[in-house]
C-alpha cells in the first residue's frame, strides 16, 4: 500500500547515531513547521550527520488540502492516535505515524495555533514518570530555544506524544503563533530549534547555546496542556478580545466578550486564574463551547 504521507530520510555518514523523527502538519492549517522541515531537507549535509533524520513536513495531507485543522472525516488527529490500519483517512494516517514514532529514538512534533488561534511561542513535553526520559525531554526543550517551556500532565491520550510516551521515546512539541498565517520568524525559529536539538543530542556538531527561556512551568495536574477546553464560549457569536497574546493578567480580569450579531446580547469572559495569556482566539466567529484563551499559571503550582 502506498505511504499515506511523504517522508524524507537522511542517513548520516559521520558515524552511528540515533533516529530523530521530526513532523509537522498533523493539523493541516499549521504552516511554520512545514516550512522549517522543508528547509532542513534542503540544508542538512549527511557528511556531518550521525545517525538518521526522518522528516515528515505534512503528516495530514487531507487536512492540508482542505486548509483545515482536520481532514475530510473531521477527526482531530491529536485525539486519534494510535489510529488503525483499516479505519478512516485520519485513523490510517495516525496508525502510520504511530509506527514511525515507535521506530524512532527521539521525536519533535511542530504545531501552531492553526487558522483560528494564536499561541505564544513555546515548547512542551509530557511529565512522564520515567525520570531518565523526562530529563532528556527537558534537555531537548531547553535546547530548542523558545521563550516558554511547559511540562504538562502525561495522562492525555490520542496524541502523537502519547504514542511516544507509551513507546518510551523522548519527545517534545512546539507551538508558534498561527492565526491562518505562516510567520517567517516562526519558521526560522523552528528550523534553528530543530538544529539546536540535533546538536544537543550529538547528531550534528555543537552549536552556540540557546538563550535561556523566560518562563518554565511544569504543571502535573490532570488535563494540564489540554488547550481546547479552556475558557469555553458561553454561546455562538462574535469574540472580541480585551487582552493580547503574552499579556500577564489577573484572575477575574476581563479576557473579552462574546456578542451577538445585533449587539443586544453581550457576555463578558473573565480569566479563571492569573497568569500569562499563551493561547488567544484570533478568529472572531465562535460556537458555544469553543475555547477562547489559555492562561499559563505562572505562580508556583
Ligand atoms: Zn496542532
Amino acid at each position: 500500500m502506498p505511504a499515506l504521507f511523504q517522508t524524507h530520510q537522511i542517513q548520516g555518514k559521520a558515524g552511528d547515531g540515533p533516529n530523530l523523527l521530526i513532523t509537522a502538519g498533523i493539523h493541516g492549517d499549521e504552516y511554520e513547521g512545514m516550512v522549517a522541515i522543508r528547509k532542513l531537507i534542503g540544508s542538512i549535509d549527511n557528511n556531518n550527520l550521525r545517525g538518521r533524520l526522518t522528516l515528515v513536513p505534512v503528516v495530514n495531507e487531507s487536512a492540508f488540502a482542505l486548509r483545515s485543522r482536520t481532514g475530510e472525516d473531521e477527526l482531530d488527529f491529536a485525539r486519534t492516535c494510535p489510529g488503525k490500519d483499516d479505519g478512516t483517512t485520519t485513523e490510517r494516517v495516525a496508525h502510520e505515524l504511530s509506527q514511525l514514532i515507535e521506530d524512532s529514538d527521539y521525536y519533535i512534533d511542530l504545531h501552531t495555533g492553526g487558522s483560528i488561534m494564536q499561541v505564544d511561542p513555546l515548547v512542551g513535553y509530557n511529565l512522564v514518570s520515567d525520570s531518565s526520559i523526562l530529563e532528556i525531554q527537558q534537555h531537548m526543550a531547553r535546547a530548542f530555544g523558545l521563550p516558554i517551556i511547559w511540562g504538562t500532565s502525561a495522562n492525555l491520550d490520542g496524541r502523537s506524544l502519547s504514542i511516544a510516551r507509551d513507546a518510551k521515546v523522548p519527545a517534545i512539541y512546539a507551538e508558534y503563533l498561527g492565526g491562518g498565517e505562516c510567520s517567517h520568524k516562526g519558521a526560522q525559529a523552528y528550523f534553528e530549534g530543530c538544529l539546536n536539538v540535533m546538536a544537543a543530542l550529538e547528531i550534528i556538531n555543537p552549536r552556540p547555546p540557546s538563550p535561556p527561556p523566560d518562563l518554565v512551568v511544569e504543571d502535573p495536574r490532570p488535563s494540564s496542556g489540554h488547550m481546547q477546553i479552556c475558557h469555553p464560549s458561553p454561546m455562538d457569536g462574535y469574540f472580541e478580545a480585551a487582552v493580547t497574546l503574552g499579556q500577564t493578567i489577573k484572575q477575574g480580569q476581563k479576557l473579552g466578550h462574546i456578542i451577538d450579531p445585533l449587539g443586544t446580547d453581550t457576555r463578558p469572559i473573565s480569566a479563571d486564574h492569573s497568569g500569562r495569556v499563551i493561547v488567544l482566539r484570533s478568529c472572531p466567529a465562535v460556537k458555544e463551547g469553543d475555547s477562547l484563551a489559555v492562561i499559563l499559571e505562572t505562580k508556583s503550582i
